[in-house]
């Protein structure tokens, strides 16, 4: 009696910390906080579970913790941050297959005994849960480059997937009305892992970070499933708060790049690279660290505005020693954050944070971008879609209405990049042809490392 109150009790006060923790964790000021509070609600709901009356054995369950740490310590430790994606993929993977071995087990154990409900509940489950265990294994190995991460299409590709699913949520409905028939139950479980896995074959390894999300929020909804099927409310919470963050989550990047879900599913985006086309008859204007240098001395404020690039070379550290050097010299510096900047979300958040640059220095798009026409430069780091005007008015570009940083507004623009070359949507940038626009080619760290003793040698010289 007394541990079934404190079982509530706790899960209440998880549900609870569930919620505070994800309002807190969407902003910068607040998120380790959220973190905390997320940490401390997971714990909560292991302890209540533990007093469970009907836990049979202790040693497996220590077992099963050791195993657990064994893997998810190092990937904590280890894993950089560049890896955050992939790392949440595998995390995925590991709570889906949790999920449909759970609904497994319920099956088996009480087979003949089921209610159409509990069965409904239970296919839900183990479909989303294998489904995105196999999809989210997929999305790590392209991702971390052990399977190839372009999109692999082929004619009536869709056709093939979707009739897949649907003989096996055909198989499910069969269960629901005749559950005795156990023989059909592995064809459900072998059909959602095929389907997970083909699934994520046509989409490219760049569109990865969307797909997560997705499939974040089908790990939430069969965690959802599962707490039906084992009458456990917290379980209902929490998936159903997994289910719909990962949800909004994916709608956001969708919007941000102005694709449609099915764009981002279906669409083999990133399969071939679009032309660059004329770009190559076309000038740019390069320009030396010290042309860049004298420029920044005399400038008042600078935009920066940092993409993949920065991720890619690990210059954030840099960028924040040249945050430093301007600030002291009286510059305002501002950082333009794009919501899809990078290769997933909060991605130049994170790096940022890590260098410790102030919090309230990092400036949302809407917020940013009325102050490019005031601002003296705007120093483009390894950003590159996320500054294409094209995206405002030229209809055929790929990435026409995604919503930009007025980079090209600004009254000086430097771009820090190692070449021509287009970035994730395959596109030349119409900002780099501009008369005002200084193309600074070179690595991201290594060219503000440049930069940085340009400017410490100018000021030891004058
Ligand atoms: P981007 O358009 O992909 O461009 C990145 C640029 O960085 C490249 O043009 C590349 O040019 C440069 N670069 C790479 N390594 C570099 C290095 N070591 N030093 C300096 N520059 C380097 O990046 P973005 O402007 O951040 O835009 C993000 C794109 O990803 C958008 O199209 C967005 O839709 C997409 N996306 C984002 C997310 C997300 O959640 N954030 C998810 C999925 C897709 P060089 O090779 O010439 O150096």
């Amino acid at each position: 009696m007394i541990a079934a109150y404190f079982i509530q009790v706790s899960y209440i006060a998880a549900a609870g910390l569930f919620i505070l923790s994800l309002r807190w964790l969407s902003h910068p000021t607040t998120a380790r906080r959220g973190v905390r509070v997320g940490e401390l609600g997971m714990l909560l709901a292991i302890v209540g579970t533990l007093v469970h009356r009907e836990i049979v054995s202790y040693q497996w369950i220590l077992v099963g913790f050791v195993l657990g740490s064994a893997i998810g310590l190092p990937l904590a430790v280890f894993m950089p941050m560049t890896h955050v994606p992939q790392r949440t993929a595998l995390s995925h993977a590991f709570g889906a297959l949790a999920a449909g071995l759970v609904g497994t087990s319920e099956y088996y154990l009480h087979t003949g005994q089921l209610t159409a409900f509990t069965m409904a509940v239970l296919s839900l489950e183990v479909i989303l849960g294998y489904m995105t265990f196999t999809g989210s294994l997929m999305a790590f190995g392209k991702l971390q480059g052990l399977v190839p991460s372009r999109p692999i299409v082929y004619k009536g590709q869709n056709v093939v997937n979707l009739s897949l699913l649907a003989l096996a949520v055909g198989i499910a409905v069969y269960l629901v009305v005749n559950p005795g028939r156990s023989e059909l139950f592995p064809a459900v479980a072998g059909l959602s892992l095929l389907f997970g896995v083909l699934l994520i074959v046509p989409i490219g390894g760049a569109d990865m970070p969307t797909v997560i999300a997705l499939l974040n929020s089908y790990a939430g909804l069969s965690a959802a499933a599962m707490g039906f099927a084992l009458d456990n409310n917290l379980l209902i919470v929490a998936g159903a708060l997994d289910g719909s963050s990962g949800f909004i989550l994916s709608v956001i990047m969708c919007r941000a790049m102005n694709r449609s879900f099915t764009n981002v599913l279906f669409g083999g985006f990133g399969q071939v690279q679009v032309a660059v086309g004329a770009a190559e008859q076309r000038s740019v204007r390069g320009a030396t660290p010290e042309e860049a240098a004298a420029i920044l001395e005399a400038a008042s404020s600078v935009i920066v505005v940092p993409g993949y690039g920065m991720a890619v070379a690990q210059a954030q550290h840099k960028v924040r020693e040249l945050y430093d050097l301007l600030t002291r010299r009286g510059v305002d510096v501002k950082f333009a954050i794009h919501p899809v900047a990078g290769r997933m979300p909060g991605h130049m958040n994170v790096l940022l944070a890590e260098a410790d640059i102030p919090y309230d220095r990092l400036i949302e798009m809407e917020e940013i971008n009325p102050e490019f026409p005031r601002a003296d430069v705007a120093l483009v780091i390894g950003a590159n879609d996320v500054t294409n005007p094209a995206a405002r008015h030229d209809k055929t570009s790929p990435i026409y209405g995604m919503p930009i940083l007025d980079v090209d507004k600004a009254r000086t623009v430097m771009v820090i990049k190692r070449s021509m070359s287009p970035g994730f949507a395959g596109i030349d940038n119409e900002l780099y042809y501009m008369d005002r626009t200084m193309m600074l080619f070179g690595d991201a760290k290594v060219f503000a490392g440049e930069l940085m003793k340009e400017l410490t040698g100018t000021r030891v010289g004058s």
